[in-house]
């Protein structure tokens, strides 16, 4: 019963690698990926006491508690040195939960992991601080479930620092090389909502909010040369 969501960002994540998903919930993703024997261990960390003891029962549901540790901490503070982590997931959050994880939980990453993260919303503000902090970001995908789009961004620190374009910050540099029907799509959505913002603000009596229209009539433009 996993979610194509959670089924894409499990194939971002390496075989037998040792998995700290951060904001875990349920656990679905650590106990799909042990089930399957894909990965060597996993913790199942959360924030909030409510989700925690979902990721237990789901975790003793499956037998899963010898390759398991479930935390209760904030973001990335959940892991130690001695757990040998090499893949972080965090998914299914806005980009800016998940960069202010990374950003304050840093001293807890050794810098070799690899990042599978799962942005809902925010997707460039957090490619922004990845480059900021000298990661290259690897791999990307889009996928579209329940009338939501979703985007994972794979990353992984690299020494000198990768310079992206403000166009490939948010539009996601390898979603533009793949140039999928979702990310197409995706973007054909984003023309068609903003030109409605702009014709219901047209269609309004007295003065029009010349600057917002003008602003999001640059945006529509673009969207419309990476198309
Ligand atoms: N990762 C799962 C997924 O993708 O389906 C669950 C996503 S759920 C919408 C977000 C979870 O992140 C919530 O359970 C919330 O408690 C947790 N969370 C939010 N902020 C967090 C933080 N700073 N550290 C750890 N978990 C956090």
């Amino acid at each position: 019963h996993l979610s194509q969501r959670l089924k894409a960002v499990a194939n971002y994540v390496p075989n037998d690698s040792r998995v700290a998903d951060i904001g875990s919930d349920h656990a679905y993703l650590p106990v799909y990926l042990l089930k399957k024997d894909l990965i060597e261990y996993a913790i199942a960390s959360e924030v909030a006491k409510g989700p925690l003891q979902n990721a237990k029962n789901e975790i003793s549901k499956e037998n899963l508690s010898d390759k398991t540790d479930t935390r209760l901490a904030d973001g990335l503070l959940s892991i130690k040195k001695e757990d040998g982590i090499d893949c972080v997931v965090i998914a299914g959050m806005g980009g800016i939960l998940i960069r202010d994880i990374l950003e304050n939980g840093q001293s807890h990453l050794n810098g070799k992991e690899l990042l599978v993260l799962q942005p809902n919303v925010g997707e460039d503000i957090l490619r922004k601080w990845l480059m900021d902090n000298y990661y290259s970001i690897i791999n990307e995908h889009i996928l579209r479930e329940d009338g939501h789009n979703y985007e994972i961004i794979e990353a992984q620190k690299v020494n000198d620092k990768i310079i992206y374009t403000l166009e490939e910050l948010k539009f996601g540099p390898i979603l533009l090389e793949k140039r999928s029907p979702v990310f197409i799509e995706k973007w054909q959505n984003e023309i068609k909502r903003l030109e409605n913002i702009i014709s219901s603000m047209d269609n309004m009596k007295g003065p029009k909010p010349i600057t917002k229209i003008n602003k999001m009539k640059k945006e529509i433009k673009e969207i419309k040369e990476v198309l």
